[in-house]
């Protein structure tokens, strides 16, 4: 008999794989807040501490399990509660138990015939996430990131503008411009590029105090575009910028944009995690007037990367822009009802299956589950902002509206100086680098900062890991102050 795995080689590869889940449940998933977050080490020490060469003799086991180790070390433990440098963090059992499930069976999601469980499960999670934005919610899908969300709205919003472009492509269209806040993610000007439409045509509209659109301005850059010739198709709004946690006013969006025959997409992939909490859903009031939304459950609901939905209000509109209808793929003759392949709507031909790991932590903890998650990280960043303007190192940059709370810490010589950011913006615009830097390099937390518009570089606090106590926010800005006293004084 021909066996093609010999039973030795797959008793050797399973004790392979059994001490790997091992090495990770004892350095990723079981780690404390006494581990460090990151081993930090400059580029050049680490290419030179570790071993990345390739050649032409494979590796034994030990040796395998050496590195595996090693690359776990010097890993930033992005799970760890002191990871607070990005909109996600947290490491969800369920979570991980999805992912490491649909890696196991490598799935792929063009058909009902290679992923039936997934397909069909797919289209119950968006349907259920359309139900919860309103009744003409209709179709969506799973993209990879919201970045990539985004440009296919930017790409659907310039279909439904001009259908024709699907065959003729773009040359001899008149020149089409976009508005969106000053403060929108980067990727609506990358895929605006991307697709031809232009960076250049993606027009900012000013900001208020705490960064929302004024929608003034929005009317007032509208009408100078169309004044220059250009014609405007779509408005992205922003519910939950990506640094200050903003809402834009989507109800008056949403007037100015059917006077002018806009598309309206917004881009909830920070905010739209809210619609699970009953305390804060109304925050994404007025969401429903959109004509795509863009949810990243990967962000606030501490899904692992990658999970992102754009969700559509036209039906077919995915359909008609991306269908190509390849027959090696979807067969017109298959033997079961061809609607229950979702892979013609998509740009990919393969695709991860991110819904599983979504679907289980959804299914383990109910959605009051992911409302009580929601509800907890608000409360922690109410707390953070409340010791903010409580410790007289600190100062807020603008009103929390959300989970990001933005901050600088005041070396002394600046506390209680009034207009010490506009008068020594150029001092302050140095403190959060240095002190990021010092914190890196102990490896005992990781932490945001930036400069926006004319405020100068500060920290952001955001957190969706809920295990993240009060005494944990305590920790952080003890630990903050002592950096900041032993480097300014
Ligand atoms: C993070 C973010 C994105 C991009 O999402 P990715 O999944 O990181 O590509 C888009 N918009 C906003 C508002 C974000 O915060």
């Amino acid at each position: 008999m021909c066996d093609f795995h010999p039973i030795p080689e797959l008793q050797k590869h399973g004790s392979f794989l059994e001490n790997v889940v091992d090495i990770l449940f004892k350095n990723v998933v079981f780690t404390t807040n006494l581990s460090k977050v990151v081993l930090w080490k400059h580029p050049e020490d680490l290419k030179k501490t570790f071993d990345f060469s390739l050649d032409q003799h494979g590796t034994s086991h030990e040796k395998l399990l050496a590195l595996i180790k090693n690359t776990i070390k010097f890993s930033v433990k992005t799970g760890h509660l002191y990871f607070i440098n990005q909109l996600f963090s947290g490491l969800d059992p369920y979570g991980l138990a999805g992912q490491w499930l649909t890696d196991a069976l490598n799935a792929s999601m063009y058909t009902y015939e290679v992923a039936p469980v997934f397909t069909l499960m797919e289209t119950t999670v968006i349907q259920e996430v359309c139900r919860m934005v309103g009744p003409d919610w209709q179709d969506g899908m799973f993209c990879p990131g919201g970045s990539m969300a985004n440009g296919i709205a930017i790409h659907l919003a310039r279909f439904k503008y001009n259908k024709s472009i699907k065959h003729c492509g773009a040359s001899g269209m008149p020149r089409l411009v976009m508005f969106t806040s000053e403060e929108s993610h980067y990727s609506t000007h990358k895929f605006a590029a991307f697709l031809g439409i232009g960076e250049d045509n993606v027009i900012g509209v000013k900001t208020d105090d705490v960064g929302r659109i004024i929608p003034e301005d929005l009317e007032r850059t509208i009408a100078e575009e169309q004044e220059k010739g250009g014609v405007p198709f779509m408005v992205v709004a922003t519910m939950g910028t990506t640094v200050r946690g903003a809402f834009d006013p989507v109800e008056d969006i949403f007037v100015i944009c059917r006077r002018h025959g806009l598309w309206l997409h917004v881009d909830a992939a920070w905010g739209g995690g809210l619609i699970f909490s009953q305390k804060h859903r109304s925050k994404l009031n007025g969401i429903e007037r959109a004509n795509s939304i863009v949810i990243n459950p990967h962000k606030l609901l501490a899904v692992p990367q990658q999970c992102s939905l754009l969700l559509l209000k036209d039906k077919a509109i995915l359909k008609q822009c991306h269908s190509k209808g390849a027959e090696y793929l979807f067969q017109k003759d298959k033997y079961y009802d061809q609607s229950y392949d979702p892979g013609d709507k998509h740009l990919q031909c393969g695709r991860k299956c991110d819904v599983f790991k979504f679907w289980l932590m959804w299914k383990a903890k109910g959605s009051s589950g992911l409302a009580r998650h929601v509800d907890a990280i608000l409360e922690t960043a109410e707390y953070f902002e409340s010791q903010i303007e409580a410790r007289p190192d600190y100062l807020l940059v603008s009103r929390r509206q959300f989970i990001n709370v933005c901050f600088w810490y005041m070396p002394r010589y600046l506390q209680g100086k009034t207009d010490a950011v506009k008068e020594c913006g150029e001092q302050l615009h140095k403190v959060a680098p240095q002190i990021k830097a010092v914190m890196v390099k102990h490896g005992s937390v990781m932490i945001g900062y930036q400069p926006l518009k004319e405020f100068p570089n500060f920290f952001r606090f955001v957190s969706q890991n809920s295990a993240l106590s009060f005494k944990d926010v305590d920790f952080i800005l003890d630990h903050i102050s002592e950096i900041g006293r032993a480097i300014f004084q």
